[in-house]
Order: structure tokens, then sequence, then C-alpha cells
């Protein structure tokens, strides 16, 4: 074990730099108490730096009708000041976008997988020929389907209904998000470690360290720590064992369409039902999430695999990603001849009894623990009420910018 170094005044450690912890870094750099005696360290296990989890593999949305509401209340509108104080469209693609549930079949074993149903021949020669040229147009109105969202096939679409009101929902690149606030952390002081943690440090109910080893050594560091604050994912219960967090593994794929394709910002929630041979054999629900430079981001749904060592050690199952793409590729020509880019998997922590993400102080276990954890699918919208929540209740002692009670890990034995 090499060196404790000497206390400093106050000494913060973040453990797991995933949207959580490296917006909390960004937040307590920009706390009004925070000066150059105040040492800030984001210590991460992956050998490949920030945003390695589910924070640089989620979809992205933020949105106004997110949950739990008093959280989202503080996260939108901070996004909303993030974005325009960083320049977060050019920085973390920052835009509004369009929410809706699509529902649609895809015929397995006609037009050669490509989902084209009877319909959309029929309508296409009617085109050709010139005949009834707004029989499409009252089709897709009939069904819902927007004017402007053109990259799903209206043949196959039984109904469009939009979710939120426009302005209520908009989107980051949850990556670019992630490393952006880390970054800009850094740049007042914030220290990035690269170490995976073993164990938090107490004496007489105060936290006074952590212990971590040197990724790529097996060299044991402690360091001193006046403050701790547990950021570490589906992976937070290594660390307290007990915290009711568990990760279920969930695959995505990004799809590049062909340049001069116009892929509208659209996030779809969808409901396919396989067809064949006239009978509807299975029901799949990717979600769609269009993205600026004609990317569309596409997950599937969650698996029971076991949670692994380390973000690193996440294996991604080709075959849960070929999936995806297939059912993608039946409901949109413009997917279907687009490039995938990241065929990918994470795992979304969640918190046990359908509960709220754990986000307070830990003083059932020692003072100076804080716990920002479980965020399930909202993650990336609620991380910076999250994280201004978690920088005042370090450094003021108390949580200002909303009631967030109902989020105290307290609230668990
Ligand atoms: C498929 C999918 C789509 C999603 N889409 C959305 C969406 O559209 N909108 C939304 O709001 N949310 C979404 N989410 C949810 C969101 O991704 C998560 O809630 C969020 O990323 C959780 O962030 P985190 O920082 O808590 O965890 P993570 O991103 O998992 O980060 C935890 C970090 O801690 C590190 N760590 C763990 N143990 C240690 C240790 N001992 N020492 C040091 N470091 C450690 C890990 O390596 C990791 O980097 C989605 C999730 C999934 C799976």
């Amino acid at each position: 074990m090499t060196s404790t170094d000497t206390p400093p005044r106050r000494s913060i450690v973040i453990i797991g730099a995933g949207i959580i912890g490296c917006s909390t870094a960004y937040y307590l750099s920009r706390h009004p108490s925070f000066s150059p005696s105040t040492t800030v360290r984001v210590i991460e296990a992956s050998i490949n730096g920030p945003a390695q989890g589910a924070s640089g593999k989620a979809g992205g949305l933020v949105a106004q009708w997110a949950y739990p509401k008093e959280l989202v209340d503080v996260s939108f509108a901070e996004h909303v000041k993030l974005a325009k104080k960083h320049n977060g469209k050019e920085r973390w693609g920052w835009r509004y976008v369009e929410t809706g549930s699509w529902e649609g079949r895809a015929l397995l074993g006609e037009g050669s997988g490509s989902g084209v149903g009877k319909g959309g021949k029929r309508k296409s020669l009617e085109k050709t020929l010139g005949l009834n040229p707004d029989i499409s147009e009252w089709d897709r109105k009939s069904k819902g389907l927007p004017d402007d969202l053109l990259w799903v096939r209206d043949s196959l679409t039984d109904s469009y209904s939009p979710m939120a009101a426009t302005g209520e929902t908009a989107q980051v690149h949850p990556y670019q998000f992630t490393t952006s606030m880390l970054d800009l952390a850094k740049e007042k002081g914030v220290e990035f470690v690269s170490g995976k943690v073993t164990s938090i440090k107490q004496l007489d109910g105060q936290v006074t360290g952590v212990v971590y080893t040197k990724l790529g050594t097996q060299e044991q560091v402690e360091i001193h720590a006046s403050d701790i604050i547990l950021c570490a994912g589906a992976w937070s219960p290594s660390l307290v064992p007990g915290l009711p967090i568990t990760g279920t593994r969930a695959h995505s794929i990004t799809i590049r369409a062909t340049p001069g394709t116009i892929i509208t910002p659209y996030a779809l929630f969808t409901e396919i039902t396989l067809q064949q041979a006239g009978k509807n054999v299975k029901r799949v629900t990717p979600e769609l999430y269009a993205r600026p430079d004609n990317e569309v981001y596409a997950c599937g749904p969650g698996d029971d695999s076991a949670l692994p060592e380390t973000v690193d050690d996440v294996q991604v199952d080709e075959a849960a990603c070929e999936s995806i793409r297939k059912h993608v590729s039946f409901i949109s020509k413009e997917l279907s001849e687009g490039t995938v880019d990241k065929r990918q998997a994470c795992f979304l922590p969640i918190v046990k009894y359908n509960s709220d993400p754990l986000v307070g102080a830990a003083t059932k276990i020692a003072n100076g623990l804080f716990i920002a954890a479980g965020h399930t699918c909202w993650g990336i919208c609620n991380a910076p009420g999250t994280a201004k929540a978690i920088s005042q209740l370090v450094m003021d002692g108390k949580i200002r910018c909303g009631n967030l009670k109902k989020l105290d890990p307290s609230r668990f034995s």
C-alpha cells in the first residue's frame, strides 16, 4: 500500500465516472464555496476512461414527463441552462425532439425481410401510374403519422400518437454530455484518477478515505477523503453491501443513414407485431431515437445476464444486436440501407422494489458518505438535478434545489 496523502481541508472523492459522477464533479466545481483548497477526485475503474457504462451507451432522452417528478423538475431546467451556457448543441447534441408511440406490423418472410406490406406495393403502383394521388396522404393522416416523419414505412404503420407536446422532450448524446461534464470540471481543478475502488474506509462512524487499485497494476493506494460520493451505477453494492440496487443488461446499436437521407428528430417507442403466414408470431418493442447527423440509436429489451466484475467485462451478444437491427430494418427503409456503427451492451442500474433512485446522505452507514445511484431508465435526464442536489448537500449540508426527501437513501434500512 502506498501513501496516505496529507489531509487537506476538504477532500471529496467521487466513485464512478458515469453521467452521475461526472455531473456531480461539474456541480461541485461550480459551487460558490468551491475553492482551490477543495480537492475533488473522480475515480473510475474502466481502463477506457469515463462513460463506458450505461452513461455512454444510453439513448439520451431528456423529458419533462420522466420520473421521479421532483428530480425531473430540477433536472430539465438544468439541462436547458447547461446547454445554453456551454453550447450543448455543438458540444453534446442538445436539441428538442418529438416523441411518439408507433404501432405497426412487419411481415416475416415477405419482401425478403423488408417488411413491405401489401398496401405498400399497391400504393406505390398507384403512385407510379398517377392514380389516386391523394390516397397515401389520406392513409398517413388517418394513422396519425406526422407530415415530417418519413423514415418509417407508412404501409406498415397501424397508428402513431404523440406522447408529449412539442418542447417537452429533448435529447443529448450521453457520451458527449458525460465527457463534457468531466472536462468542464477538470478546467476548475477536479482530478480524474484511473483506479478501481476496493473499499471505503471509516473510523468512529465518519468516512476517512478510500482504497483503490491503480489500473494496470496490483498497486493499492489509500487516499484521504472527508466526503465520499458513491456513483458506481449497478456496481454500487460492491462497495456498500446491502444497497438495494441491481443491474439489467440491455443491448443497443447505432445506425448511420446513407448520406442524403433526411432523418427528422423523433424518438419512437415502437410496438411491432411480427406476422408470418397471416399469423401474429411475436411482438417486439425497440425504441428508436433520431440523433443529429443522420444517426439513429435503437435499443432492445433487457436480459438476465449477471453483472460482471467491471464495466470493461460486459459481454456483447451479437445475436441480440442483430435482432434489433432486423426489427428496425423491417419498419424503416432508410435504416435498413444504413450502416451499423455500434453494437453495444451496458447495465441499467435499478433500485429494487420498483423504487426511485437513491440520492442523499447515507448517515445510517457513515457520516460523510453520500449515495447517488440507481437511476434506472432516466439517469441521463436526471443527472443534472441529482448532481446539483448532491453538491449542495456536500457543500452546504442540505439540498436547496427541490424537495428530494423521497429519494433519501435512509428510507432503506
Ligand atoms: C439501453 C439504455 C437506454 C437508456 N436510455 C436513456 C435515456 O434515453 N434517457 C435517460 O435519461 N436514461 C437512459 N438510460 C439510463 C441511463 O443510462 C442510466 O440511468 C445512467 O447512465 C446511470 O448512470 P450512472 O453514472 O449511475 O451509472 P454508469 O453509467 O453505470 O456509471 C457507473 C460508473 O462507475 C464505475 N465504477 C463501478 N464500480 C467502480 C469502482 N469500484 N471503482 C471505480 N469506478 C467504478 C463504472 O465503471 C462506471 O463507469 C438508458 C439505459 C439503458 C441501459
